[in-house]
């Protein structure tokens, strides 16, 4: 089916839906065309034209195999934000015409504890939105580097049409990675909250936790994105490069969102925390990091993880952004320049988070 036969109003098609995208052939090469075939849109799907997506960089650990496990072709990008353009006879959630998003998963196996709770990333069988078996047809998952997604309306979420599309996009995954652990542990006013890392995650995390009334610092290496952090909502600025800064504060955080994609000493990091605190690191470098027992022992911290958020949460993170209006600070870019943009990413020179308009494709 191509996606402009598709006439408004309900449709469940038969035929697969014709995409065009970006994807990784392999490991190695540049971004390049390629053509596709979605699975038809079911009696439970939304189709989704695609305006912006955003870069993560998940994209590229992903498409240059950092986390081994990766499938050719993959069409990477899992924020997205579009319009919807068909949905099949079921759907209740979604009109043709209405703005809709998907982030890092489009299905679970419904019925797990995990998936229950609503916290289906926790799910084993969570289906990624790229690079997961595609049940339905025997592919891969396709991401957003697309020109369209079909979706079964539960994983689709719902997009505000007062916020701006473009600056929305990265809240479907930096957004709701860096929501869900400052909702987790409590973040609010007389904490004391580092973010480590001022990317796209980190430059969400500080915009959300100032916003929750949490007393911001960012952890950078980078000295230029001093004057940034503060604008973004941090109270204050410390250089993890410098020992004595680093010093001068230890013994003094009460939560800490480590949100770094390269290998890091967590154990200066941990040194921050105050006596039964928590360290949450959010990014996943490609190596294991090494981690001091003692730096958990002395003061009885606490090192966790969090995974993006469940759909429910992810729906609330977008209205809470929706009202609070809070977007990411993108620069948007010509999917032509996608290979650039990789580059710049893993060099830190974004601010904050590179997304694709998709109408350039
Ligand atoms: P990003 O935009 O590239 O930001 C990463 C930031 O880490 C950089 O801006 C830089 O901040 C800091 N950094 C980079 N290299 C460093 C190094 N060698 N030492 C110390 N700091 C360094 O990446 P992102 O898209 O925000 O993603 C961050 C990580 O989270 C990635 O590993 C990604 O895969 C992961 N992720 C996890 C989840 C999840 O569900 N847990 C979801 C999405 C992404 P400064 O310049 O301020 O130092
Ligand atoms: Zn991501
Ligand atoms: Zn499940």
């Amino acid at each position: 089916m191509n996606t402009e036969t598709l006439t408004m109003g309900k449709a469940v098609g038969n035929e697969a839906v014709a995409s065009r995208g970006y994807a990784a052939m392999d490991s190695k090469s540049a971004l390049a065309q390629f053509q596709f075939k979605r699975r038809p849109v079911g009696e439970h799907d939304v189709l989704i034209r695609i305006k912006y997506c955003g870069v993560c960089h998940s994209d590229i650990h992903q498409a240059r195999n950092e986390w081994n496990g990766s499938k050719y072709p993959m069409v990477p990008g899992h924020e997205i934000v579009g319009e919807v353009s068909a949905v099949g006879n079921a759907v209740t959630k979604f009109k043709v015409g209405e703005r809709a998003g998907v982030g890092c998963m489009v299905d679970s196996c419904r019925k797990c504890d995990a998936c229950v709770a609503g916290e289906e990333q926790y799910c084993k069988d969570t289906v990624w939105t790229y690079n997961s078996p595609e049940g339905h047809i025997g592919t891969v998952t396709y991401g957003g580097y697309s020109d369209n997604i079909v979706v079964d309306e539960n994983y689709a979420l719902r997009i505000s049409d007062d916020a701006d599309l473009a600056s929305t996009a990265p809240l479907l995954c930096a957004g709701i990675t860096t929501y869900s652990p400052l909702r987790h542990w409590n973040v609010g006013p007389g904490m004391k909250v580092g973010v480590v890392g001022l990317g796209g995650l980190g430059h969400m995390g500080v915009k959300l936790a100032h916003s929750m009334g949490a007393d911001v610092t960012v952890f950078t290496t980078s000295k230029g994105k001093a004057e940034d952090a503060r604008r973004l909502g941090a109270d204050h600025v410390i250089l993890s490069t410098d020992p004595d800064a680093m010093k001068a504060q230890a013994g003094t955080f009460d939560f800490i969102l480590d949100a770094v994609s390269a290998n890091h000493d967590i154990d200066a990091l941990l040194a921050m925390l105050k006596q039964d605190r928590h360290m949450v690191v959010v990014g996943l470098p490609t190596r294991p990091h090494a981690l001091y027992a003692g730096s958990l022992i002395s003061g009885r911290k606490t090192l966790s993880g969090s995974g993006i958020g469940g759909i429910k949460e992810t729906q609330e993170m977008l209205d809470y952004c929706a009202k609070n209006r809070i977007g990411s600070d993108v620069e948007v870019i010509p999917i032509q320049k996608i290979n650039e943009a990789y580059e710049r990413t893993v060099k830190g020179d974004v601010k904050y988070r590179f997304v694709i308009d998709m109408s350039t494709l």
